[in-house]
């Protein structure tokens, strides 16, 4: 069987549903905008949740530790991952390419887990389009300037960097309508507990209970 069709077979509605395969929730929004905060905080409320490790070509920064923030790899080895079909998804952003090691997601679904990505909106559509009934959410920024504040507080990247991230978040905006829920981080606490209410929702949706009956 194709990995594709693995997938859409255990996240999907059909025989091998009755063995509760676990949600896939994708998590997309600009840079900065506070993906990462929060599902750090998430992870520490919902630990049961895999979060997956997306391979980069990008240089770490500082603090950032191989195979927990990324599997760092040179742009020749992400190149054979990519032929090699090891990852479920992928795409190129500001200098440097992204991509979720497919093995992961799905031995974590068979097992029942709930599986979270923090990826961009590319990366995302190609999930929409492989993973039966995955979950998507758009995190907003309070307004745009508030966006730049957050991407200089930082500090990981040069104003020209910045600049970029911007101009990308800028494009980002328009693949909203994709998605299935949208949240604003601007208080923290309430950004967090709204994932978890689309978490606690998804998990009531007949859909994913018809086994029960
Ligand atoms: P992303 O993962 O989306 O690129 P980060 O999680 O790295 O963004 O957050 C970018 C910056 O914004 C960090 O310095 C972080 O501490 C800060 N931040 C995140 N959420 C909030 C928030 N709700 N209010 C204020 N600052 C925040
Ligand atoms: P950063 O360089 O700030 O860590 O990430 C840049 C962008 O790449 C962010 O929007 C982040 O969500 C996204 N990203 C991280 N991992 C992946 C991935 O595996 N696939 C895709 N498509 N995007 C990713």
């Amino acid at each position: 069987m194709e990995a594709a069709n693995l997938i859409e077979g255990i996240s999907g509605t059909g025989p091998l549903a009755a063995r509760r395969r676990g949600i896939l929730f994708v998590m997309s929004g600009p840079s900065g905008v506070g993906k990462g905060t929060i599902v750090k905080a998430l992870l520490k409320l919902q630990p049961e949740l895999k979060l997956s490790v997306s391979v980069t070509t990008r240089q770490p920064r500082p603090g950032e530790e191989e195979g927990v923030s990324y599997f760092f790899r040179t742009p020749e080895e992400f190149q054979r991952m990519v032929s090699a079909g090891e990852l479920l998804e992928y795409a190129q952003f500001a200098n440097g390419f992204y991509g979720t090691p497919r093995r992961f997601v799905e031995e974590e679904l068979l097992r029942g887990h709930n599986v979270v990505l923090e990826i961009e909106t590319k990366g995302a559509i190609q999930v929409k389009e492989r993973v039966a009934n995955g979950v998507f959410i758009f995190v907003l920024p309070p307004t745009m300037e508030e966006l730049h504040e957050r991407l200089v507080k930082r500090q990981s990247e040069a104003a020209e960097a910045i600049r970029q991230r911007l101009a990308i978040a800028m494009d980002e905006l328009n693949y909203l309508p994709f998605y299935d829920y949208q949240l604003v981080n601007d208080d923290l606490e309430v950004a967090v507990k709204k994932v978890q209410a689309v978490i606690l929702a998804e998990h009531c949706r007949v859909v994913r209970n018809l086994s029960t009956y």
